[in-house]
């Protein structure tokens, strides 16, 4: 167990010490960004930069302020659909599922103004990173990024400790490189059905790249008789109309990570555009309706396993029909 979630690695070696000890490398990379950038923890320095962050400025280790700043970045390429600084409203929802009553409108507004990557201020002078606050009460949250960012960390770990191959699975973000297990240059990645627990979809193919997946399927509260995802929606301060779940293949697993939140929050033709738009980013969404197609931008072909036999229904025996993908 690591950031609340179960992690899973794998590491190849010819000499069991040396892959012993790859596993141990990676794990302790997972840890340290646990550490570092968890708000459970009260001594993280991410919670220290919380309580020090207004007015500020808070000097920063380079590993935090380097996911600021990718984290700024994600949050204008979706046109602040991702926002590290939703903290207030996630803190929010995290008490409306305690007490089972839903916030009210005032304490939204309230919240809400303390919300907006445009507040959080990232100054790089020479070899000093200081972080800033523009508001009072404002809160960052790194659960959208934090886990592809620790995969990424614990992969190139592995490779340091002298693996000659690993992969990475933090609740279902991963990243990998290498040879597998039986010296194969591609690693077998199963894409679960959100609708049935231990039925895989479809089953990706991977020599380096990373995969992540996000979803309301495992995730959601149940707020007066009504179901909320854990991803927010910054334009409503309210839960995203998530889908069942989105799997991103993108070349960092930090990457995968906050595209996935993205695509969540922009719905299906925000979300398909802004994947169609960048290099070497794939998606597969499946819709909460079991009766739709599909939906995945059309470069995925190349990472699905086409040797597997498939059930009728799967993902994978849908998407060999050619068929219309995205909008
Ligand atoms: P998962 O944890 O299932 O992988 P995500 O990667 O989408 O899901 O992360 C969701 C977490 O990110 C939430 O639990 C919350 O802490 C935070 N979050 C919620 N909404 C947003 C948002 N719009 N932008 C950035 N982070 C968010
Ligand atoms: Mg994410």
């Amino acid at each position: 167990m690591v950031m609340g979630t179960f992690a899973n690695i794998v590491a190849v070696s010819d000499d069991h010490g040396v892959a012993a000890r790859s596993v141990e490398a990676a794990f302790d990379a997972l840890v340290a960004v646990d550490d570092m950038m968890s708000d459970y923890k009260a001594d993280s320095e991410l919670s220290r930069l919380n309580r020090e962050g207004f007015p500020g400025p808070v000097e920063v280790s380079p590993e935090l302020f380097n996911v600021l700043l990718d984290s700024v970045e994600f949050s204008k390429m979706s046109k602040g659909a991702f926002d590290i600084t939703i903290g207030p409203v996630v803190d929010l929802w995290r008490q409306a599922e305690k007490t089972g009553r839903k916030p009210t409108q005032q304490e939204i507004a309230t919240a809400k103004s303390k919300v907006g990557y445009e507040k959080l201020i990232l100054k790089l002078d020479g070899q000093t990173r200081t972080v800033r606050f523009a508001a009072g009460g404002m809160k960052l949250d790194l659960g959208a990024i934090a886990k592809g960012y620790a995969v990424d960390l614990a992969v190139s770990a592995a490779r340091k400790a002298g693996a000659s191959g690993a992969i990475v699975d933090v609740g279902g973000d991963i990243n990998c490189f290498g040879v597998t297990p039986r010296s194969e240059n591609y690693w077998r990645i199963g894409l679960q059905d959100p609708a049935e627990e231990g039925k895989i979809i479809l089953v990706l193919k991977l020599a380096g790249e990373a995969v992540a997946t996000s979803g309301d399927y495992r995730r959601f509260v149940d707020i007066e008789g009504q179901r909320y995802s854990h991803i927010i929606d910054p334009a409503t301060s309210s839960s995203a109309k998530a889908f069942t779940s989105v799997s991103i293949i993108a070349p960092t697993a930090i990457e995968a990570d906050a595209i996935a939140t993205c695509v969540s929050v922009m719905g299906l033709d925000g979300g398909m555009r802004l994947v169609e738009s960048l290099d070497n980013v794939e998606a597969l969404i499946v819709l909460a309706d079991p009766d739709q197609d599909y939906i995945y931008t059309e470069g995925i072909r190349k990472y699905v396993d086409t040797s597997q036999t498939y059930a009728e229904d799967s993902a994978a025996s849908r998407m060999v029909t050619p068929k219309a993908s995205g909008q």
